[in-house]
């Protein structure tokens, strides 16, 4: 793991040399508004620091993946959305459809998701 990859979108996200709406950010986490939002909340939370995916986190930082999910629980109170119900989501590789090679959670909520997902 790097702390930083500069080749990494979300690292110039961290970083600000590219922009993003982001609605919460701390020491060690960042939170932004998903650029092609899949419902009505659509939030990605990253580490700071760069790992590749969830499965990495869990090895190299377990104590920073559970972060993330207590950040995403109190962004999902924030937009109004605790009570009525959310999806946490990490993609892991290419038949996930992970995108981005830089841990991200997304927190989707505001409409009814259904699953399985599509
Ligand atoms: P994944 O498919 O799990 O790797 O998710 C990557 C997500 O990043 C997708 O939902 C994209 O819409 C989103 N995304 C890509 N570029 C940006 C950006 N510049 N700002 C915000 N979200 C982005």
């Amino acid at each position: 793991m790097a702390a930083s990859d500069p080749d990494c979108l979300f690292c110039r996200i961290v970083a600000g040399d590219v922009p993003a709406d982001i609605v919460r950010r701390d020491e060690r986490s960042v939170a932004f508004r998903d650029i092609h939002p899949q419902a009505p909340t659509h939030i990605l939370l990253i580490p700071v620091a760069h790992h590749r995916d969830a499965a990495a986190l869990a090895a190299e930082d377990a104590h920073q993946l559970a972060a993330l999910v207590t950040v995403a629980a109190e962004l999902a109170d924030a937009e109004g959305i605790a009570e009525s119900g959310y999806r946490l989501v990490f993609n892991v590789g290419e038949d996930a459809g992970q995108s981005v090679h830089h841990t991200h959670l997304h927190l989707l909520g505001g409409r009814s998701l259904g699953w399985p997902p599509g």
